[in-house]
């Protein structure tokens, strides 16, 4: 499958490539035009994904920054404020599309590893006053991404949910790796649906599918979804190829994310007794960031691992990022291990 057969690549589990079972899926898909409605297997995705956690309807989206940006444009009206962690990636990585697509200001919160409290968001809020910009939309990441994985509980969720209810916010959830959440926590799609306003899904991550998100709400907020789709030239016609890959994505994929999280445990118990790292987050699904300790610079160790035929992500300055998904083996994570020791 791989171009390159001994490559490692750990640096984003976007990397993966489709089974020989999915794309036995794909080929096999019925399909028909999905902006008249009319592609059977982007239905079936669609209302898979919204029976699966009990909100009213789905919409098949190109990317989760796609998702996102749809949800933020239905949810708010220029000028409006979202309040979001500051390494968000809907901040960080969507090419400021809430300035550019929804005329939108941000209120950044702090908050230990991507993570935001229930005090923190109500804090943010501005008061009704001329002066300031109306506070519209709360956008939460799970797991967050720059924040090595880390996931919330559904109680620190409910809290936020209730500030939101209490000054009538609307609730997103970037929940891009949101699978990795549930299979972490044991919590369960459903308990996510009945919380938030809107939820976006990555399927193009470690769940392993080429192509594609979900986003979840309403059947009024998916109805304005699917025309903003529409006008963000996202409105695809035979997509069901690429919703059968989702669909098969879903059914086979979400529980193997167990092995990932365990070779990211791995890997971390072998970074944390080596000399070129310092900071190690916290290690709870498939994402493990460290800093480069000196003298070693990041961009030494990146190299190095390349030596190896390991392709790691620096991520800032001085951080290195592995993120661990289905094309990684254990015999591939006995090789990282062995090159940590090496260097
Ligand atoms: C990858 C990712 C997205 C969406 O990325 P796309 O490449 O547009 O699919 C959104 N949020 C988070 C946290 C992500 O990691």
């Amino acid at each position: 499958m791989f171009i390159f057969a001994d490559m490692i690549d750990v640096r984003s589990d976007t990397v993966t490539l489709p089974s020989a079972e999915m794309m036995t899926a794909m080929f096999n898909a019925k399909v028909g035009d999905d902006v008249f409605g009319e592609d059977p297997s982007v239905n079936k995705l669609e209302q898979y994904a919204a029976n699966l956690f009990e909100m009213e309807a789905a919409l098949f989206c190109a990317s989760g920054t796609m998702s996102n940006q749809i949800a933020i444009k239905v949810h708010t009206q220029p000028g409006d404020e979202i309040i979001c962690h500051h390494l968000s990636h809907i901040y960080q990585y969507e090419g400021g599309g809430i300035a550019f697509n929804s005329g939108c200001s941000v209120k950044l919160l702090n908050g230990n590893y991507g993570i935001v409290s229930a005090s923190d968001v109500e804090e943010a809020i501005n008061p009704s006053d001329i002066h300031k910009a109306q506070s519209r939309l709360v956008c939460l990441e799970n797991t967050t991404n720059r924040g090595g994985g880390a996931c919330y509980t559904i109680e620190q969720i409910a809290a936020i949910q209730q500030v939101c209810e209490q000054h009538q916010l609307l609730l997103h959830l970037d929940g891009a790796r949101l699978f990795n959440a549930l299979v972490a926590n044991g919590e369960t799609p459903a308990a996510y649906g009945k919380l938030f306003n809107s939820i976006s899904i990555c399927l193009s991550k470690s769940l392993g599918a080429p192509v594609g998100s979900i986003l979840l709400g309403s059947t009024t907020f998916i109805a304005k979804a699917r025309r903003i789709r529409k006008i963000f030239g996202g409105g695809m016609r035979q997509a069901g190829y690429l919703a059968a890959a989702g669909l098969y994505a879903l059914q086979h994929n979400v529980e193997r994310l167990t092995t990932d999280h365990h070779h990211a445990q791995l890997i971390a118990s072998a970074l944390l007794n080596s000399k070129f790292v310092q900071k190690l987050l916290p290690v709870t699904t498939n994402i493990v960031i460290f800093e480069v300790a000196e003298p070693f610079s990041a961009k030494e160790i990146v190299e190095a691992f390349k030596k190896n035929n390991i392709y790691v992500m620096q991520m800032t300055k001085n951080q290195i990022r592995f993120v661990l998904h289905l094309n990684i083996s254990i015999q591939m994570v006995e090789t990282i291990i062995q090159t940590i020791k090496s260097i």
